[in-house]
């Protein structure tokens, strides 16, 4: 076993764990598990209750369990499961094993019964409207049900034609018998099992009329897997004496404690499964991978590397409160990564042609470039370059607006990254006035040398037109205009919808590019960071998302290359 006081991510699980493990508690053993409902699919905030579950146990030498906590069969399907397996893995983490809580139907029964026979559960007959009635509020106690009495072998009687299938839905179900005063309203004598004859489940098929409630599996799914330490979101520290209850109550072979930390909240999007459910089937996005999306679906077809994302839930840390994080946190770690990770190249969004008179009109030449300014491993690839190129719109104009300025003007030199120093002559307008080309020259002296008796401070990265390929950018922004979606009273969240979340442009990437593999990253020079999308992308039809953009890109591409 490892102690692990002085690493980074310290936070008061992983204090309580490391006690645990010096005081010997389960002889110094640990066992967490990652728990989803396969009902939707997962989202970064599921990625850090995946962090610290399967990152405590890696930590300290112990193991993680993948279970789905599959009690609802009517919402739950296999589509789930199976892009919930891969969004674990690409994250990076392997279970121990893969558990589902269904595994544990005929041990949950077993259990249920000796609750019954002990005179703690009983079969109740209220309708779901009159048990809302009798259970009280916050501030009045609940009524015992008239239901409450009922002898032991009545009571396994009827649980056991539920289980037979005898009785409707709605028309029974089995209770925990606790206290209807408490001021917990979780300990007012729980559902425990409810009766749902048609329902096919995904992993039991029809085997079962009657399902365990969430609170009764979950615990016992624990015990029964050996969990040490339970790992859940704060909304369950009222449960948490409920989860208590059924350890005291039981013969259960292993004694789990639950521990709760904040929820992960992320500005300018929404985290939970029912409003990202709405966006997918309204169309707000075109699916759960939409790249929009804050499921991992979404960002790992974004372009997000599964390292920027632990990295992000390191640093967010593991707090006892819900707290709203900087959506520039993510951002952050996401540019950091692939900062290090993503080649560079080059990619023109807004093409603006330009033609260089005094290039041999049957020249083409081919300049090595590197692929990575920091890192020679990542090697050199081919850049053509010819008499007719494209710039981005964006790096011309016409009269410098200031001093400052230092991309290309009408008579000015500006250095086309990995090539020469090129000055603009004379622009060619159309009949509205608008600049379409630009008739330049260029300083054969200048490919890798500074120019003669002069400087020429701004670099412009360009495609050569002959050579580069037309590809779809989707330029996505945040999906929301707000930090807090429907914060404010009464605001409908969705209205918080931004219009602008996806800009579509026809753009051009160099050769080398054009035929990556999807999924694969690149920085484009000076426009931010893409990915071959996965799902749309063609070969001779690429399709790139803008993952992320740059930051000050104009500042630090200057100081490369100056
Ligand atoms: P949602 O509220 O989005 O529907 P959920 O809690 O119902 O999510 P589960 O499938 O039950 O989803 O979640 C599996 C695990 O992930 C649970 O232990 C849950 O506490 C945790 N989890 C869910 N959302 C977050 C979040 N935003 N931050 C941290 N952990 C989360
Ligand atoms: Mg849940």
């Amino acid at each position: 076993m490892t102690t692990t006081d002085a690493k980074p991510g310290n936070n008061f699980i992983r204090a309580i764990i490391d006690e645990d493990v010096r005081n010997g508690v389960n002889d110094g053993r640990v066992a967490t598990r990652f728990p989803p409902e396969p009902n939707g699919y997962l989202h970064i905030g599921h990625v850090k209750s995946i962090c610290l579950n399967f990152g405590m146990a890696r930590d300290f030498g112990g193991t993680c369990n993948l279970r789905f906590d599959d009690t609802n069969p009517d919402r739950e399907n296999p589509e789930y499961v199976e892009a919930i397996k891969e969004d674990v893995r690409w994250l990076g983490f392997e279970w121990n094993e893969l558990r589902y809580a269904s595994d544990y139907f005929e041990n949950l029964y077993r259990f249920a019964e000796d609750l019954i026979r002990a005179g703690k559960a009983y079969v109740c007959d209220l309708s779901n409207e009159e048990m809302r009635s009798y259970r009280g509020t916050l501030t009045e106690p609940g009524r015992d049900s008239p239901y409450r009495e009922r002898a032991v072998e009545d009571n396994l009687d009827l649980f056991r034609r539920m289980r037979a299938g005898e009785f409707e839905d709605g028309s029974r179900v089995l209770r925990a018998k606790i206290d209807m005063a408490s001021p917990n309203i979780n300990l007012r004598d729980p559902t425990l099992y409810r009766i749902r004859r048609g329902a096919v489940h995904h992993q039991t098929g029809d085997a079962w009329p009657v399902y365990p409630l969430y609170d009764y599996t979950h615990t016992l799914s624990d015990a029964l897997e050996g969990i040490t330490h339970s790992l859940c979101t704060l909304e369950f520290e009222d449960h948490r004496p409920l989860y208590d209850w059924f350890l005291d109550n039981l013969e259960v072979p292993a004694r789990p404690r639950q521990y709760e930390f904040g929820r992960l909240n992320l500005e300018y999007t929404v985290l939970s499964k029912r409003r990202l459910t709405q966006l997918v089937e309204e169309g707000h996005v075109q699916g759960w991978d939409d790249p929009r999306m804050p499921t991992i679906a979404g960002i790992r077809r974004r372009g997000f590397p599964p390292q920027a994302l632990r990295d992000f839930c390191e640093r967010v840390g593991v707090t006892k409160s819900d707290g709203l994080v900087e959506l520039a946190m993510l951002e952050n770690s996401v540019r950091e990564s692939l900062d290090l990770t993503a080649p560079r190249a080059m990619a023109v969004l807004d093409p603006l042609r330009v033609v260089i008179e005094n290039y041999p009109e049957d020249r083409t030449e081919e300049f090595e470039a590197a692929n990575h300014p920091k890192d020679p491993r990542m090697g050199t690839r081919s850049v053509p370059f010819s008499r007719e190129l494209y710039i981005d719109r964006g790096d011309f104009v016409e009269v410098p607006p200031n001093r400052k300025y230092k991309r290309l003007a009408l008579h000015g030199e500006v250095r086309l990254r990995n090539a020469y120093v090129v000055r603009c002559d004379r622009v060619i307008k159309d009949g509205e006035g608008r600049v379409v080309e630009l008739r330049c020259s260029y300083d054969p002296a200048t490919l890798g040398a500074g120019p003669e008796g002069r400087k020429v401070k701004g670099v412009i990265h360009w495609v050569c037109a002959r050579r580069s390929i037309g590809a779809e950018m989707r330029l996505y922004d945040r999906l929301f205009t707000v930090p807090n979606p429907g914060a404010d009273k009464g605001r409908d969240w969705k209205a918080d919808l931004s219009p602008d979340s996806l800009v579509t442009v026809n753009g051009l990437v160099e050769p080398a590019v054009a035929a990556a593999a999807p999924g694969s990253r690149f920085q484009f020079e000076r426009e931010g960071y893409f990915c071959v999308d996965s799902r749309d992308s063609v070969p001779g039809r690429p399709v790139f998302n803008r993952t992320i953009t740059l930051r000050d890109t104009w500042q630090k591409i200057v100081a490369r290359e100056s």
